[in-house]
């Protein structure tokens, strides 16, 4: 494989979910620590890294709008599950001795800095992982949605959606063994054929961006090397 990457900076969607590994609840140490050492791959090649992690490995708002709590109160919790999932995965990658700052959207400035674009480019440029927090700041939203909102504040080449499967499938690949996985799309015809991949608001951001979305499998140990060097499995959200 060529070590020389086609991208120079990158925003990664790593969800909740995935860092949950197969407990069905929280944070396994040992996924996290796999997904550091793929981000350090990608330092090593030189590819600026920022990470807008999930936070429903442990809360999600609409949890508790469901059971007739209020939203808004949800979604603060939700985006607070945010946090500690930034915090440990900043700690895997600490562990490698790659530098990481968290970035947080909402203030806790004994935990972690404040997010700001200018902090941000800075951090970059000297080389750090910047690991986003707390999602957009705002309820009623995702953390889809910040990650693209993230990749254009920041100017990233691509948003690496990390999922559970190696991409966009023409139905559930887990549920429908008929499942096709498409190489490439846009942006419109994942909206248009309402392929749950991201929500609706954060692909009609990145379309508005022209910034491509690539879907691949998070678990695959080096598959975000290997696509950010041109190979790998994925589908590509983009202009055409
Ligand atoms: N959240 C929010 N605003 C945001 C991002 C997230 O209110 O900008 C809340 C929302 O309640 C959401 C939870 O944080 O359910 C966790 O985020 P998300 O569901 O996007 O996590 P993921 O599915 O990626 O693990």
């Amino acid at each position: 494989m060529s070590s020389k990457p086609l991208y120079k900076r990158v925003l990664l969607k790593a969800s909740g979910e995935a860092l949950m590994g197969d407990q069905g609840f929280g944070i396994d140490v040992a996924v996290a620590d796999r997904i550091a050492s793929d981000i350090a791959e990608a330092r090593a090649m030189g590819v600026e890294v920022g990470v807008v992690v999930g936070g429903g490995n442990i809360f999600r708002g609409v949890a508790v709008a469901s059971k007739g709590g209020d939203r808004v109160t949800g979604d603060h919790m939700g985006m607070l599950a945010t946090v500690i999932n930034a915090l440990a995965l900043a700690t895997s990658l600490r562990k490698l001795d790659i530098d990481t700052v968290v970035l947080s959207a909402i203030a806790m400035p004994e935990i972690c800095e404040s997010f700001s674009q200018r902090a941000t480019l800075s951090h970059l440029a000297q080389g750090r992982v910047v690991i986003f927090a707390g999602g957009t700041g705002n309820p009623f939203f995702t953390t889809d949605s910040a990650a693209a909102l993230r990749a254009a504040e920041i100017g990233a080449e691509a948003i690496f959606k990390g999922t559970q499967v190696d991409g966009i499938y023409s139905a559930d690949p887990k549920k429908d063994p008929t499942a096709t996985r498409f190489d490439e799309l846009t942006h419109s015809e994942v909206l248009g054929k309402g392929l749950a991949v991201m929500d609706i608001a954060a692909v009609a951001l990145a379309r508005e961006n022209h910034i491509p979305i690539i879907v691949f499998s998070i678990h695959e140990k080096g598959g975000f090397a290997a696509i950010l060097t041109g190979g790998g499995r994925k589908t590509i959200v983009h202009d055409k």
